[in-house]
């Protein structure tokens, strides 16, 4: 059993359109922008990071908006519902505040004695938010202050056909089974971060999921090295998994494997974090491209959807 992973480190979706993303994020749900970068495997498309001040792992939603992308189709073998941790008591302020801004949400439900309200995103993204005890320090807009501020990621829900073969793969990864509630079994890693857990949903006979906007494309795990990152890849290859070498993605180091379940999971080193190429005061506000694409700033200037408060 691996005991490098600390819990999340990043969700990457899909979006259909850059500036309705970045209004709901940054705007609506108060999330710091933290990078608008590119997507470095193909460029004409922006990458969006949002998250706490920092973009600590556990708090980092990423986006990749291709325009006018069609929706995609829930189902099985996928991350269903992406939960952010709220402060206890402050459930009614978000209501109000869903409300407000138009998302679509659910009435309020319990799951493992919490209490969880979810909703929806600008391409039907299925979102929760959760009361819990949580120390993280939130990033605060004009409207959210730091009382009800999202503290960062809580968990996230996988929609299976079969939970034991995952089962076996998070216990391997250093998860343990904390508690089963119906069709649900919480997975939890011990002196993990703060979005130390997952729920695994068994949905035996679901259609299969199809990606779109609005889909999860891969969850990452963190790893705080990438000697750590190094042990990780050796350790599931070994035990027969198709892991990828390391990319380096400027703000962190990945690697790829298939699960199980179909679900693409990524590992990613903290090192060296979005202060890489932007100072903290200004993370996430200047196109950032990495070195390969710099040839292509003008032209990509021109082609990207402008962004509010993003300098070309
Ligand atoms: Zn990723």
């Amino acid at each position: 059993m691996l005991n490098q992973i600390n819990g999340l480190h990043h969700v990457t979706s899909l979006a259909s359109s850059a500036s309705e993303n970045n209004t709901f994020f940054s705007q609506d749900l108060g999330l710091r922008r933290i990078k608008a970068t590119v997507n470095f495997d193909n460029p004409e498309v922006y990458h969006l990071y949002y998250g706490d001040k920092v973009g600590n792992a556990g708090s980092v939603l990423t986006y990749f908006p291709f325009p006018n992308m069609a929706r995609g189709r829930r189902g099985a073998g996928e991350v269903g519902t992406t939960a952010f941790s709220i402060p206890t008591g402050s459930m009614s302020f978000w209501r109000e505040r869903l409300h407000a801004i138009g998302a679509g949400y659910a009435m309020p439900t319990h799951r493992f004695g919490e209490q969880r309200l979810e909703f929806y995103g600008p391409d039907g993204d299925h979102f929760a938010l959760i009361e819990a005890e949580d120390n993280r320090t939130p990033w605060t807009t004009d409207g959210i202050p730091a009382e009800h501020a999202i503290r960062g990621f809580h968990s996230v829900d996988m929609r299976v056909k079969d939970v034991a073969p995952m089962i076996e793969l998070m216990t391997f990864m250093g998860y343990d089974v904390s508690a089963k509630e119906g069709s649900v079994t919480r997975l939890v890693i011990a002196n993990g971060n703060a979005a130390n857990k997952i729920d695994l949903i068994e949905v035996p006979g679901a259609e299969s999921s199809k990606e779109g906007a609005g889909s999860v494309h891969h969850i990452a795990f963190s790893v705080a090295t990438k000697a750590d990152q190094r042990a990780v890849q050796s350790a599931l290859t070994k035990v027969g998994y198709r892991v990828t070498d390391v990319r380096n993605r400027t703000y962190f180091h990945a690697i790829y494997f298939r699960t199980p379940a179909g679900i693409l999971f990524e590992i990613a080193t903290d090192e060296p974090g979005f202060t890489a190429d932007e100072d903290v005061a200004s993370l996430g506000t200047g196109l950032k491209l990495p070195q390969q694409h710099e040839k292509r700033r003008e032209r990509l200037q021109q082609t990207l959807e402008p962004l509010k408060d993003l300098k070309h």
